[in-house]
């Protein structure tokens, strides 16, 4: 494709996605799509000859358009918001475009330096001190793999020189609570720890990590002869947003001398509004945390921030600097593939700058406190209508409700919740995640998308009374 033809097709394409925005609000949220149609229409071998670009095109109407689940959607309540504000789609486009490749500082200064600086916008947006130092990976999963990492050779002195874990001669602990996100349970086995020596701690009623019971747990270890290495508290769990007690997790940790990793991937964007930063209270004395402007604030997916306060340290476990690499540059600017595992690095760094600069941090705000308002009114909606219930706190913007016809309890409710989901699912007219909270099923209603207003939130309502109550 040359230059002209690239302009050509990219004008009609840019088109087909501001078309699209205008009006996915008329689709159906979900997919109706059954498994294997997508491929099924689809040619078994590659062309063997060029094709014209439409035909591309041809093909992207009508076997692919068909087969998506509407995240943009305004009635799509599910999972959490991935916003993909528009603003920052063009500097994605802008980062694949340049064609950009961050080996090191020198193969593209621009991308290490404004990489850099809105990693330092962000860190101001959130209340961060000075102290910490950012860093953009691709997900949460990732930065908590580093996070965990770090925290084995901190407890190690370093171990990936000499034997690694395997001749350590006790057993590394990880502290989790039972409502962490599955990534951090995959990064603890991806970084040797053993399911054996994962802990979950149990929560209190709101769902929220109990900081006496992982006190007992440390000390219980202790005795047993394992050595507590790292805890990871959520900001914003996944199931229900319950956020951990970081500062007195934090202050347990500093004690017993562990690493103290804050999973904020979901609540992270929150705390750009100052009445939301009691929620991670204590944050300082973690040594990491992650959060994830990929959800709710609005950029193109993947973007996560992951800050440490020790930027030597995790430096020190992640370098590797073979001769062709080094340049007369190092020492002088970042050289970012030395925070994190890829090596070749995309301009992740634009589609955040993009993002930012379009809305301003004001703009930012009173969007994320538009849908906080949103869920708060839906909560009480759900409180006061006789057989509703709000089964978990609503700090920020997903609520989690159940309906409980007399008469039904048990696994029998739990069908009822579950078949009531799939009827709103099923119809189109909104998107709702059900899951499990205490042992039992609920659902949740995540708020939050771009598009989203007061309007469609009635309308989710109206769907889920209709499906439920019919
Ligand atoms: C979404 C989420 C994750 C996983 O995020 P990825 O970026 O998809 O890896 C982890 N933890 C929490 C609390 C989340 O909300």
């Amino acid at each position: 494709m040359t230059p002209d033809e690239f302009r050509e097709h990219g004008h009609k394409l840019i088109d087909f996605i501001a078309d699209y925005r205008a009006n996915v609000a008329t689709r159906p949220v979900r997919a109706t799509t059954e498994p294997g149609a997508v491929r099924a229409q689809l040619p078994a071998e590659p062309p063997a000859n060029a094709e014209p670009f439409d035909a591309v095109f041809a093909d992207l109407n009508n076997i692919l358009m068909p087969a998506l689940t509407h995240w943009q959607h305004p009635r799509f309540f599910g999972y959490f918001p991935s916003n993909a504000a528009l603003a920052s789609v063009l500097g994605d486009f802008l980062s694949t475009g340049l064609g950009q490749l961050g080996l090191n500082w020198q193969s593209s200064p621009a991308l290490t330096e404004l990489e850099e600086h809105v990693c330092d916008w962000m860190r101001q947006m959130v209340g961060l001190s000075a102290a910490w130092s950012g860093v953009i990976q691709d997900t949460a999963s990732t930065a908590s793999l580093l996070a965990l990492i770090c925290a084995r050779e901190r407890t190690t002195n370093f171990s990936l020189v000499r034997g690694g874990l395997q001749a350590e001669p006790w057993p590394l602990v990880v502290y989790v609570s039972t409502q962490s996100h599955s990534s951090i349970e995959k990064a603890a086995l991806l970084a040797g720890f053993g399911r054996d020596n994962v802990h979950a701690i149990p929560t209190d009623d709101g769902f929220a990590m109990r900081a006496d019971a992982l006190e007992d747990a440390i000390r219980a270890d202790i005795i047993a002869g394992k050595v507590p290495c790292a805890v990871v508290a959520t900001t914003g769990t996944t199931a229900s947003t319950a956020l951990d007690p970081v500062g007195a997790i934090a202050e347990i940790a500093a004690r017993f001398d562990l690493w103290v990793h804050v999973d904020a991937a979901m609540a992270g964007s929150a705390m750009i509004l100052p009445e939301c930063r009691w929620m991670w209270a204590g944050i300082e004395g973690a040594d990491s945390v992650v959060l994830n402007p990929h959800k709710w604030l609005g950029a193109v997916f993947d973007c996560s921030l992951f800050y440490v306060r020790d930027t030597q340290h995790l430096i020190r476990v992640m370098s590797t600097s073979p001769s062709y690499l080094r340049t007369a540059a190092d020492g002088l600017a970042p050289n970012y593939r030395d925070w994190g595992i890829a090596l070749g690095r995309r301009f992740r760094a634009l589609k955040l700058w993009c993002l930012i600069r379009a809305e301003g941090v004001s703009g930012l705000q009173a969007r994320l406190r538009r849908d906080i308002a949103n869920a708060q009114w839906l909560a009480e909606e759900v409180s006061r209508t006789p057989g509703w219930k709000v089964v978990a706190p609503v700090p920020l913007q997903t609520v989690c409700v159940v309906h409980e016809p007399p008469g039904l309890s048990g696994d029998a409710l739990d069908a009822h919740t579950r078949a009531w989901a799939e009827r709103v699912n099923a119809s189109g007219a909104a998107y709702v995640t059900p899951a499990t909270l205490a042992g039992r099923w609920m659902v949740r209603v995540s708020v939050g998308a771009l598009a989203t207003e007061r309007a469609d939130v009635e309308a989710v309502w109206r769907a889920m009374r209709a499906a439920a109550e019919g």
